[in-house]
Formats: structure tokens, C-alpha cells, sequence
């Protein structure tokens, strides 16, 4: 099996200090966590950025400076950086103000869903931002990784494709454990479903939410795909237990992936497998 690239979504948008002081606010903090992750063995940086009283926000400035600092170091410049462009830090073409500062990746969500954690039950994903969105990344080569909620949305991120907005091959990503409609079911047996859609060629990788974290993350090693694991999706090291950093979350991924046999790739591997540059 391919070796196994480890995400952390470090912050996200909604833990607090009040729900784990470990989670990474400020751009300080998140650099700090990152690092931690990187030298555990993650290789790709998911992050959102948060103001000063915690809320998510689209200020550039603030991912600007992740984006500086992490280059500019001599041990973690090789980060595979992925910025988010979602919906829950703001509204409108404000979503991709980074993109022009080319990081390697970003996360894009190809249709609006029916999700019980949205206000109005509803991610807001207007076909007409996602296309500029998909547009945005194609001039600077950034890859999008599609973001999967719902089994329709590979439908919709192949539409993408066929309008040449997005660049094969794909790199998907199946976030289980939300509730909601449109929900996916938080099964292996649907994980089997995604993958069999998928086009030739295609990576994936799985979050799961909350307690799902920990399963998620051991179907996506047993099915050769990739993992996602940190804060954004979940605050807990077990059911009764904070996580005390970011990197502690990875460290148990390294620990599961190598007993099954799967090595941790480099980010140099990386990019390799995920065809980077865009
Ligand atoms: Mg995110």
C-alpha cells in the first residue's frame, strides 16, 4: 500500500480556549502546534484563522503570516500549506483572499449541503463562488482538495472537472460523522461507495468528527487512503480525556498506520502522490 500522508486541521473554526486550552489561536500558537505536527509526521497544514476574540474570520494578513513564517523556517519550509476557504469564516469571494499568495493547496467544497450544524441547516456553497473559486486556484496553481460531505457533492466536484475549472487527478476528502440530511452515513461500507466513484487515478483522504475521529482515521489506513486528524474535527485524545496537542493526535496515527504496515510519507512523498505542483 502507498505510504500514508498525514493532514492536521489544527484550529478550524470552532473550538475554543474554553473547550481545550491546547487549541492554536493565534498565529504564534498555530505555528508552535504545526511544527510539533510536522516533526510527529504530518506533512500537510489545514488551517483557519481566528481574530483576536477567537471567531474565525478572512483576515489575509493573519494567513499571510502562517504562510511567511512557515516558509521562511529552516525545519518545517517543506509544509504542504492547505488554507481553507470555508464557510464558516466569512461569506463571498473573501473566502479565496489568500489564494494569491499561492499555497500549494487549498480546501474547496464543490456544492452547498444540507448539514444540522450550519445555520439554517444549510453550508452555503453557490455554484457561481465555487467556480470562481476553482477558477482562482487553477491560476495559481493551488490545488483544491474537494471537500465530501455528501455522496451528490463527487458528482458535483466532476462538473468541476468537465468545465475545466479543476485539474485531474483529484484529491477528494470524505468528512464522516456530521449530522444532518445530507449527511454521509459514517460506515465502511459507504467509505467502500465513495471510493468506487471515484475517478481513476484519484487520492483521497477521511476526517471524521468528534468521537468518529479515531475510526475514520483507521478505515482510511485499512483502505489505503489518507488521514486527517486534528482540533478542527476533534478536541479529545479518548472519550474522557482532552488531546493535549495537535502533534499527540498525530502521534497515535504514525503509531496505527506503521503497525498496519503502512509507512508515513515525507512531504517530499507527498507531493509525489498528490501530483504536486498543481
Ligand atoms: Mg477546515
Amino acid at each position: 500500500m502507498d505510504k500514508l500522508i498525514i493532514t492536521c486541521a489544527i484550529t478550524g473554526s470552532l473550538p475554543r480556549k474554553k473547550d481545550n486550552p491546547a487549541t492554536p489561536i493565534s498565529s504564534q500558537e498555530q505555528v508552535q502546534s504545526w511544527a510539533e505536527c510536522y516533526l510527529a509526521g504530518a506533512s500537510i497544514l489545514h488551517f483557519h484563522v481566528r481574530d483576536d476574540t477567537e471567531n474565525p474570520c478572512l483576515d489575509k494578513n493573519k494567513f499571510q503570516h502562517v504562510i511567511e513564517v512557515v516558509r521562511k523556517s529552516i525545519i518545517i519550509n517543506d509544509t504542504i500549506l492547505q488554507p481553507s476557504t470555508g464557510g464558516r469564516s466569512g461569506a463571498g469571494i473573501q473566502r479565496g483572499c489568500f489564494l494569491d499568495l499561492q499555497p500549494e493547496m487549498a480546501s474547496l467544497t464543490p456544492s452547498s449541503v444540507k448539514l444540522d450544524a450550519f445555520s439554517n441547516g444549510v453550508y452555503e456553497n453557490p455554484s457561481d463562488l465555487v467556480d470562481y473559486l476553482a477558477k482562482k486556484m487553477l491560476e495559481y496553481n493551488v490545488k483544491p482538495e474537494l471537500e465530501i460531505f455528501s455522496e451528490f457533492q463527487i458528482n458535483d466536484a466532476l462538473r468541476l472537472r468537465d468545465k475545466n475549472y479543476i485539474k485531474e487527478p483529484i484529491h477528494f476528502q470524505f468528512v464522516f460523522g456530521i449530522k444532518g440530511p445530507d449527511a454521509l452515513d459514517a460506515s465502511e461500507k459507504k467509505l467502500d461507495q465513495l471510493i468506487a466513484k471515484l475517478p481513476n487515478g484519484s487520492t483521497w483522504t477521511c476526517a471524521g468528527v468528534g468521537r468518529y475521529q479515531l475510526e475514520v482515521n483507521k478505515w482510511a489506513i485499512k483502505h489505503g487512503g489518507h488521514v486527517r486528524t486534528g482540533f478542527e474535527d476533534n478536541i479529545k485524545y479518548d472519550k474522557d480525556t482532552l488531546a493535549n496537542s495537535n502533534a499527540q493526535l498525530v502521534e497515535r496515527i504514525v503509531r496505527l498506520s506503521k503497525e498496519s504496515g503502512r509507512a508515513i510519507a515525507t512531504p517530499k512523498e507527498a507531493r509525489q502522490m498528490l501530483n504536486l505542483p498543481y
